[in-house]
């Protein structure tokens, strides 16, 4: 079988729980191979191998720390190059995203982005979108150069199936053109101590419904019962109930957990926008009439300040 080469991210060093769902992904597809940007020490190859990738190839140029993506880009063009892999997956996301579609520009290549669900199929992969607000699921096919995919994270729960990894390191002569933008700064953001939005498999979020700043320690209770991060809607953050890095819509982050809670949200366009593709959609809202039941998989028509306090209760207790 042809390899299907996964670009590794990392956070804060550790390889992404979105990483090691699209090596489970590509199994799926044929031979899972990584791509690793920058230094790999052990702990990077041994979640990797841990998660089925045989081979991995390794661009360490000092080029891909010090500038903005465009040398990543680069890298994973020249190992495509090298290794004609049959399908190449990059995690949905603002520097993946990116990366993905200067890549398929330099290699002529169709790209889609934003996949709930990659199938193998005739001709090349078979990629399922949620669209249109969710109103629409569409599947497509690259009938272009090699596939090049964006995976929404949590598309898949990671499976290990630990295998020892072939480690094959390439140098790429990175461009010019690449060195354009360079990183004057990194600063790291103070940690919730949750999920980060992006991995979380579990979202609680509030929207104007929830009343006040307060209200929003109910949902970060319930979001650390269930090992959860903590979102809101534009109107909450707006209100400055909840910080804007939260905000989950159209004009602010895209999610698509297993599950999202949605509470006192009305679920705006705006809104569905960045939640659509969650597996399961659960809200509270005091009106039956809200918007937001026209896409939930479970709804409580009930004031959040009642429902949420016995619903923690109730997880704690199932917890125990
Ligand atoms: P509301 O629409 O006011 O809804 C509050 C809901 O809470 C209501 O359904 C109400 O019945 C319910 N409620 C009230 N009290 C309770 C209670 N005690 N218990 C339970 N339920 C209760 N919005 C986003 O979220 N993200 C975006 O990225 C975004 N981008 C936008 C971009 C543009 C260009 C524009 C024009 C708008 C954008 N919006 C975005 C705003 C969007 O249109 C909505 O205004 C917003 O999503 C509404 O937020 P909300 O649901 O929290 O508030």
């Amino acid at each position: 079988m042809a390899e299907v080469l996964v670009l590794v991210e990392r956070s804060d060093g550790v390889v992404r729980k979105a990483t090691l769902e699209l090596l489970t992904l590509a199994r799926r597809l044929g031979d899972p191979a990584a791509l690793v940007c920058g230094p790999a020490d052990d702990a990077v190859m041994k979640a990797l191998g841990e998660y089925g990738a045989g081979k991995v190839y390794v661009v360490d140029d000092p080029a891909i720390h010090e500038f903005l993506v465009a040398p990543k880009a680069e890298a994973l063009v020249d190992v495509v190059r090298r290794t004609s892999p049959a399908t190449v997956l990059v995690t949905a996301g603002r520097e993946g995203t990116e990366v993905a579609a200067r890549t398929a520009v330099r290699l002529d290549s169709g790209i889609i982005t934003n996949a709930v669900e990659v199938a193998p199929g005739d001709g090349g992969p078979l990629v399922t979108q949620s669209v249109l607000s969710g109103g629409w699921i569409t599947q497509s096919q690259v009938v272009r150069g090699t596939p090049i995919v964006t995976v929404l994270p949590n598309a898949v729960v990671p499976e290990a199936l630990p295998v020892e990894p072939v480690v094959e390191h390439i140098e790429v002569q990175i461009s010019d053109a690449a060195r354009k933008s360079r990183i004057v700064q990194r600063t790291p953001k103070t940690g919730t101590g949750r999920p980060d939005l992006a991995d979380a498999s579990v979202v609680v979020s509030g929207g104007r419904g929830m009343g006040s700043a307060e209200a929003f320690g109910l949902l970060e209770q319930l979001a650390d019962a269930m090992g959860g991060a903590v979102a809101a809607s534009r109107a909450a953050t707006d209100l400055g109930w909840y910080a804007h890095d939260f905000q989950i819509g159209q004009t602010g982050k895209t999610v698509a957990p297993q599950l999202y809670l949605a509470s006192g949200i009305s679920g705006a366009i705006q809104h569905r926008a960045g939640m659509q593709g969650s597996r399961t959609i659960v809200a509270i809202n005091k009106d039956p009439k809200a918007p937001i039941f026209g896409i939930t998989d479970f709804g409580v028509v009930g004031d959040a300040h009642a429902v949420l306090p016995a619903l923690i209760d109730e997880v704690r207790r199932r917890k125990g």
